[in-house]
């Protein structure tokens, strides 16, 4: 008989996955992705982290480890090591207790769990996000039943921040607003302000009682450094007011499909972070009741060892130069045609035909600068559809059509 689910109708993939499932169809050997966030070794291949695989090996010889479930919290001293990295070793709020952090299923999850906690405890149910960010973004929170509305973020005409929209929305927003900020390396506009923009914008939401929900998937992914890139959210927790923050570590550790993460809520008292933590005990419970073991634990692994930690920070640095000297050399090819040996050598060396491709954009009209001034692991091109299409089609490179 039918199908008791014939009525369901098909959705059509996002456009990530659907950039992605056209890569993987294309049987050109000069193929590229540029539509997924993650970070490539110079031959276009993943790239895990020396001290991460140090780290798993030692896991792996620990005799007293075990698979027995965790709390529903996750691993204590990864939350405890997580609330530092993010708000610092000297943070007063953690010092004062008044930090609750749950290991959660990497940053996607850390989002939908603060979400769920929102929906169900918090007395505005409206959140703002920046008018471009992160695609998946919406989803957790409409998904809670929270209403979504954006605020200006990006502008186009300078690809840099509309601040003065910024600020106007903000000040229009209703009394209690959650207000979704990216804490560095915007995605995907590379747009991020700067320390005195970041202050602005917090004494603007704390003088209107916003409530701060923090993205934060890149730290030392910017500048290289794990503190530098903190700062956005130290300067929000610091003025001793309550946040959000939801933490990823697939992108600075490169443990993406490990799925390691955490929520952390920064509260006024102790005996207000307590009950709020006994409140995401409930959220996670019937989700997934508790999280996995092992990217938490190379995490932890890291994080406590001073010199694996010190390794760690290290590679941040290399892989952060790389990035912003792949962003100067392509830069310099768009512009200069004796620059094009380095941008092929420096992006996929195999590809030899690639530099044919590269060549035909040098003399491009316009003013590229801001793919340097624009920061972490994206840019927006200012690419329109018909470009990418065409590049598509001509050169079998792959990205969003936004740009
Ligand atoms: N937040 C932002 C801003 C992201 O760019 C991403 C992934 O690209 C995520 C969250 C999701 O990260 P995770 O893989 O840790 O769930």
């Amino acid at each position: 008989g039918d199908s008791l689910f014939s009525d369901i109708p098909y959705v059509p993939e996002p456009l990530v996955y659907a950039v992605m499932a056209a890569y993987k169809r294309d049987p050109s050997p000069l193929k590229l992705n540029l539509g997924i966030g993650v970070y490539r070794t110079e031959e276009g291949k993943p790239f895990v982290l020396d001290v991460v695989r140090r780290a798993e090996k030692l896991l792996v010889n620990d005799v007293s480890a075990c698979k027995e479930y965790l709390p529903i919290t996750g691993i204590p001293e990864f939350n405890e090591l997580s609330a530092k990295l993010i708000l610092g070793a000297d943070s007063h709020a953690i010092k004062e207790n008044r930090v609750s952090t749950v290991q959660c299923v990497a940053g996607c999850c850390s989002l939908r769990v603060g979400a769920e906690f929102l929906a169900k405890h918090y007395h505005q149910k409206t959140i703002y996000i920046p008018q471009q960010t992160y695609s998946n973004h919406p989803n957790f929170f409409a998904s809670a039943g929270l209403i979504v509305k954006t605020y200006r973020y990006y502008d186009p005409a300078t690809h840099g921040l509309d601040f003065q929209g910024l600020l106007e929305d903000l000040s229009s927003m209703p009394a209690g607003s959650i207000v979704l900020l990216q804490a560095c390396g915007h995605n995907p506009t590379g747009v991020d302000p700067t320390i005195q923009e970041w202050d602005e914008i917090r004494q603007l939401i704390r003088s209107k009682a916003l409530l701060p929900f923090f993205d934060s998937a890149y730290q030392g992914l910017v500048s290289g450094n794990l503190e530098a890139d903190a700062q956005s959210v130290r300067l929000f927790v610091a003025d001793g007011g309550e946040s959000l923050i939801a933490q990823s570590y697939s992108k600075n550790m490169g443990l993406y499909g490990e799925r390691v993460g955490a929520l952390i809520i920064v509260c006024k008292t102790a005996q207000v972070a307590s009950k709020v933590e006994s409140q995401l005990k409930l959220v996670i419970r019937p989700m997934y009741s508790n999280p996995p073991i092992h990217g938490a634990s190379i995490v932890t692994t890291i994080l406590k060892d001073r010199e694996m930690y010190s390794e760690w920070r290290d590679d941040l640095k290399k892989m952060t130069d790389r990035l912003i000297s792949m962003r100067q050399k392509l830069v310099d090819a768009l512009r200069d045609k004796g620059k094009i040996q380095d941008i092929s050598i420096d992006l996929y060396p195999r590809f030899s035909c690639l530099r044919i491709s590269v060549s035909n954009f040098t003399g491009t009209p316009g003013d590229w600068s801001h793919i340097i001034r624009q920061v972490g692991m994206y840019s927006l091109t200012g690419l329109n559809p018909e470009q990418i299409a065409f590049i598509t089609k001509e050169y079998h490179i792959y990205m969003s059509s936004d740009g």
